[in-house]
């Protein structure tokens, strides 16, 4: 086992990441930025290093100064967590020439994974279902008015290197296309570092379900049921569950193995997620694989009853998985609700400022993962994710009744929060029926506004 687990992130995972060492008894030491001097990862962690100033890029996606806490603390491993350095491949590759373990996938996997186009290809050679589209992604306008026309308006244009539900455009027909190719083309090489785009069928009210998988070094993949993620705004998760609704035993099983499979594909190593769009006839299609511990693993932890950060650290650490896909036993119903601080009134404006009161619930059925506390300041730099809410029960109905008292419960003023967005969703019929797809939010809160 490892001596010393570097925790390179903050916010709610870096303590998620940090328990799970204690729980081990594995040693563990934080980084912070100049902003996060005082911050609660920081303090639970014991020993930590300064890597930097606020803005991200000079601190927690420093990569040499991150480096260098690692050789400072004697750890000879680092937990990258969600978001950062999590999926950089450079990253994972300098760890392994300092002789340190990077707690997720090789950096061969993560490069794929992070070149949509690269892997949507290997993943239909390998018999999984894709979206629609060519496998070589477009290189101009002309190549992308002729994609689309061949699957048919409307169509997507996505980023290869896209990522946290950015990059992405929806055309109704040519005329559209013509005028977004130039935007996206800009912007995803502005954004991501790389220009290039791919065309792909948008899946009419599609619901997000995705796949987590375990996968040893020895050849062992495995997959820990599904969540679904169709809750979204402008692309991004709001509310993640597990089970999902959707899902009859045969289809479950169907994705399961399609995921299982995309895994292989990529010989894949370490936790990932393999997401799914579903259409509502019943067909599915790959979209992409998220080469990490994700945002929303907490609902499949509490319905397998698995500890999967335990797991990357076992894995990295040489593991077996001695168990398959169907001995996986899932047990009642998870939800989750990101918290974020922003005004769900006012177009999701930052709401940022002290935090002078803050009650966290509790109760049986609810575990809270968050960062914050009574009188603490987020730092206007970072993630405006400030809690995990996870209520769970026997059943959907009963996870949406511990959801709802949660949410009465949970306190965080002055500033503005999703909280009273996600406890009207808790009362919507549709949502209380199941019957969703990703279009839920535009509906739902209408007339804010479509732009960047
Ligand atoms: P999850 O499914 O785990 O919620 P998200 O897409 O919401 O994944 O991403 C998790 C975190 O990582 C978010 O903070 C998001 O902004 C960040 N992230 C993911 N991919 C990228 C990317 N390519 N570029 C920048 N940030 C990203
Ligand atoms: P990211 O890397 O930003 O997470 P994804 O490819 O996973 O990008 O897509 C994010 C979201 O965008 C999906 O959950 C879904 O809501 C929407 N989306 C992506 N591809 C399609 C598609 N082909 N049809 C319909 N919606 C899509
Ligand atoms: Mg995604």
């Amino acid at each position: 086992m490892f001596k010393k687990i570097l925790v390179a992130n903050r916010g709610e995972i870096a303590l998620r990441i940090i328990r799970a060492c204690k729980e081990m008894g594995i040693p563990c030491a934080a980084v912070y930025s100049e902003a996060d001097e005082n911050s609660p990862h920081r303090r639970l962690a014991g020993e930590s290093v300064c890597v930097g100033s606020p803005i991200s890029a000079k601190s927690y996606l420093n990569a040499d100064a991150i480096l260098d806490a690692a050789k400072k603390t004697g750890a000879d491993a680092v937990h990258p967590g969600y978001g950062y350095l999590a999926e950089k491949a450079e990253f994972a590759r300098a760890c392994a020439d300092a002789g340190l373990e990077f707690i997720g996938p090789g950096p061969d996997i993560l490069a794929l994974a992070g070149d949509k186009i690269a892997c949507k290809k290997v993943m239909a050679e390998a018999g999984v279902p894709v979206t629609p589209g060519p496998p070589e992604g477009v290189s101009d306008v002309r190549e992308a008015a002729r994609a689309a026309r061949e699957i048919g308006y409307p169509a997507l244009i996505k980023s290869s290197g896209g990522g946290g539900g950015r990059g992405i455009r929806i055309c109704r027909d040519e005329a559209a296309l013509q005028d977004e190719f130039p935007i996206a083309r800009a912007e995803a090489g502005a954004a991501f570092g790389d220009d290039r785009v791919y065309i792909e069928k948008l899946i009419e009210k599609p619901r997000h379900i995705e796949f987590q998988v375990l996968a040893d070094r020895f050849g062992h993949i495995v997959h820990l049921g599904e969540r679904e993620c169709t809750i979204q705004r402008r692309y991004q998760k709001l509310i993640e569950e597990s089970p999902s609704p959707a899902l009859t035993p045969d289809l479950r099983e169907k994705m399961g193995e399609a995921a299982v499979r995309a895994a292989a594909a990529v010989d894949y190593f370490n936790a990932g997620t393999v997401e799914f769009m579903l259409a509502p006839d019943g067909r599915f299609y790959f979209i992409e694989i998220n080469a990490r511990i994700q945002v929303e693993h907490p609902v499949t932890e509490i319905v397998t009853g698995m500890d999967l950060v335990k797991e990357q650290i076992r894995l990295s650490s040489g593991g077996r998985l001695s168990f398959s896909s169907k001995d996986v036993p899932i047990r009642g119903w998870a939800m989750e609700c990101r918290i974020n601080a922003e005004d769900p009134d006012r177009g999701f404006l930052p709401s940022p400022g002290v935090i002078e009161k803050c009650r966290i619930p509790g109760g049986p059925g609810v575990r809270v993962d968050t960062h914050i506390h009574q009188g603490y300041e987020p730092p206007p730099f970072y993630d405006s994710l400030m809690a995990k809410l996870i209520a769970f029960g026997p059943g959907r109905k009963d996870a949406i009744a511990v959801m709802r008292r949660a949410l009465d419960e949970f306190q965080i003023s002055p500033i503005k929060t999703t909280i009273p967005l996600h406890r009207r969703i808790m009362d919507d019929p549709s949502f209380i029926q199941g019957d969703m797809d990703t279009g839920f939010m535009e509906r739902f809160s209408p007339g804010e506004e479509e732009d960047d």
